[in-house]
C-alpha cells in the first residue's frame, strides 16, 4: 500500500447537486487516490450506526435524516498520511470557516449538509472502512 487509508463519504447535498466528479477532482488533485468507490442510499441503521458517537447531540437526528434523504458515494482514499490529507482537502466542518480551494469552501451548502465526510484517526478509518467494505473491494 503506498502510504495509509482514509474513508470518505460524498454526501447527500452534493450527490443531489450531480457534484460527485467535481469533489472527486478535488480529491485527486490533493494528492489522494480512489482506490474503493461505491454509491449507495444510506439505510437509517446504517446512519446511525456510522454516526453513533454522536447520538446524544442536539442535531443527531437532523443528521441522520440528512445522510439517509439520497444517495451518498462512499470511499476508501489512500496516500501519505491520508486521514490528514483529507481532512485538509474536506477543510472545517462549517464551511464559513473552511480555507479556499476545500472541498466545503467550495461546494458545502451549511454545518449540516458539508458535502463530504473524512475519518478523523487512523483507528476509525479502519473501523469506517470495514462497515462499508471488504478487503477484496479495496484495489490499491
Ligand atoms: P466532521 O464531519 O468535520 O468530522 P463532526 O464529526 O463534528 O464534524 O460532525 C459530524 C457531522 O455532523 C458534520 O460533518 C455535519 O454534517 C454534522 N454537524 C456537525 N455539527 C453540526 C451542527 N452544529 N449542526 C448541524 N449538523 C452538524
Ligand atoms: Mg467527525
Amino acid at each position: 500500500m503506498a502510504g495509509s487509508r482514509t474513508f470518505s463519504i460524498i454526501k447527500p447535498d452534493a450527490t443531489a447537486r450531480n457534484l460527485t466528479g467535481a469533489i472527486n477532482k478535488v480529491i485527486e488533485d490533493g494528492g489522494l487516490r480512489i482506490v474503493a468507490q461505491r454509491r449507495i442510499k444510506m439505510t437509517n441503521e446504517q446512519a446511525e450506526g456510522f454516526y453513533a458517537v454522536h447520538k446524544d447531540r442536539p442535531f443527531f437526528g437532523e443528521l441522520v435524516e440528512f445522510m439517509t434523504s439520497a444517495p451518498v458515494v462512499v470511499q476508501v482514499l489512500e496516500g501519505e498520511n491520508a486521514v490528514l490529507r483529507y481532512r485538509d482537502i474536506m477543510g472545517a466542518t462549517n464551511p464559513a470557516e473552511a480555507a479556499d480551494g476545500t472541498i466545503r469552501k467550495l461546494f458545502a451548502k451549511t454545518i449540516g449538509e458539508n458535502s463530504a465526510h473524512g475519518s478523523d484517526s487512523d483507528e476509525n478509518a479502519e473501523i469506517e472502512i470495514a462497515q462499508f467494505f471488504s478487503a477484496e473491494d479495496i484495489v490499491g
